[in-house]
């Protein structure tokens, strides 16, 4: 057996990674040819990597590290309850203690009538879920037609073969036969990108009325839900105008179509407020959530559903579950975290200190050359790189070179920032301090420089 540790040298994990491990969304002959960066350690903010670097984490791992890296509390939470009750299940009429407490929590977190809990492992195993429920509601209520689930192009709910089908990532159907039957998608409200000549609150509005559109066309008695993030994130941060949102609950409202807010990266206190639905005014009847519900620190996903669907749902049996729905080490950890959340006034510091401090900052790159738009909401934000900010124009090159050369140089100055195509995008753990947001912006516009000056 090889035996590998922290201590191996790089150069040796590295040659086994790209010998034996297949990297999620990865060209892994690229990667194996170039190595992969690996992370040892991590606090607070910060990754240590196998080469001794120290990084600042501007994606919070993958959207979800809210709390932060190294908090020895939620380290003590899954011990404890390893110990006690390391796995049952939630099958077949039995409970246990963690699944009940967090479910219950859960219910006084969220907004509304929203007092049901659905436990899954992630976020796209949270969709699934979301995808049967709704069929399976119209259907207790004598309307099986009702099955047509409306989406957005570019929206991201999962990599399952449901929840891929419910987002919008074309490169992904083009490669899984997605999407699965009964899935219709229009237009996002990424006005940077697609308002042409626009105001934003007209393009806001336009793009909502697509979905009143395609319920009209489709027949509302065919729509079951309409599903879709608060905000964008995995295509980009997309902060849709202010018309937007207000347009859709009133076309959801007035056609009697489910409400389904995928808040997996908007929630706990992402955008300022526990949820994205929030901060949007938005009022679902289903929210979908993952990653920060345990500052990613164990896998757990769910769905947290209304009254009225939940009653429905309640009314029959619903042939639907996943072993590790409620796993009670993952909610033990999931609980702790959110009292963690709740008790260190975190989500209102995003709201009312560290998050309009970060705004301050983030939409002073829009004075750099290459930055047209910078966006932010909360700890979640985005600049559009372009070669001319009054056009909103494209550069030549193919959508992303820019991007990605962008991208290497914050790697290369030990700042983790993520490119979706020609965007730039930050999601950092909430418990970033001022000091931190400073660095942050500091390695930010050196690495814009170098970008700037490798297009030269
Ligand atoms: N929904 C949204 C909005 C996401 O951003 C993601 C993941 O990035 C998912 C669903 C899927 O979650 P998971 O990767 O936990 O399956």
């Amino acid at each position: 057996m090889t035996l590998i540790s922290t201590n191996t040298p790089t150069a040796e994990l590295q040659a086994l990674d790209a010998a034996h491990h297949m990297h999620p969304f990865t060209h892994n002959a690229e990667l194996g040819e170039k190595g992969v960066r690996i992370i040892t350690r991590a606090d607070g903010v910060w990754l240590n990597d196998s080469d001794g670097n120290r990084i600042l984490d501007a994606m919070a791992g993958l959207w979800c590290v809210n709390i932060g890296y190294g908090r020895k509390e939620l380290v003590d939470a899954a011990a404890r309850q390893m110990q006690e009750l390391p796995f049952y299940n939630t099958f077949f009429q039995t409970s246990h203690v963690p699944a009940i407490a967090l479910a219950a929590r859960l219910a006084e977190l969220a907004p509304g009538d929203l007092n049901h809990v659905f436990f899954a492992g992630s976020g796209s195993e949270a969709n699934d879920t979301n995808l049967r429920m709704v069929r399976a509601y119209w259907q207790e209520k004598g309307q099986p037609n009702k099955n047509v689930i409306i989406s957005r192009w570019n929206a991201y709910h999962g990599s399952s073969v449901g929840s891929g089908s419910l987002g919008g990532m074309k490169g992904m159907h083009a490669q899984g036969g997605m999407p699965i039957p009964d899935i219709h998608h229009i237009e996002q409200p990424h006005w940077w990108a697609e308002g042409g000549d626009m105001s934003p609150e007209d393009f806001g509005l336009a793009r909502a009325q697509e979905l009143e559109k395609a319920i009209l066309e489709l027949g509302a008695d065919r729509v079951a839900a309409f599903i879709a993030e608060p905000v964008q994130g995995a295509g980009g941060v997309i902060i849709p105008p202010a018309t937007y949102w207000p347009e859709i609950q009133r076309i959801c409202d007035e056609y009697n179509i489910l409400l389904i807010a995928d808040e997996v990266i908007c929630g706990f206190g992402r955008t300022g407020n526990w949820f994205g639905s929030q901060t949007m005014g938005i009022k679902p009847h289903i929210m979908t959530i993952a990653k920060g519900l345990s500052s990613g620190y164990l896998p757990i996903g769910g769905s947290i559903v209304c009254d009225e669907v939940a009653e429905v749902i309640g009314n029959t049996e619903f042939n639907h579950g996943y072993t590790y729905s409620g796993h009670p080490v993952a909610c033990a950890v999931a609980l702790e975290n959110l009292r963690l959340l709740d008790e260190e006034g975190i989500v209102t510091r995003v709201r009312e200190d560290t998050g309009p401090y970060l705004k301050e900052k983030f939409e002073g790159l829009t004075s750099h050359p290459l930055v047209g738009e910078a966006k932010i909401v909360g700890m979640m934000g985005s600049i559009a790189l372009t070669p001319d900010k009054a056009s909103r124009a494209k550069f030549e090159a193919d959508e992303g070179t820019v991007g990605f050369i962008c991208r290497e140089r914050c790697f290369a100055n030990n700042l983790i920032m993520r490119h979706v195509g020609d965007r730039m995008i930050i999601s950092p753990p909430l418990v970033i301090s001022k000091p931190e947001i400073d660095m942050l912006i500091e390695r930010a516009w050196k690495s814009l420089d170098e970008c700037h000056a490798a297009l030269k």
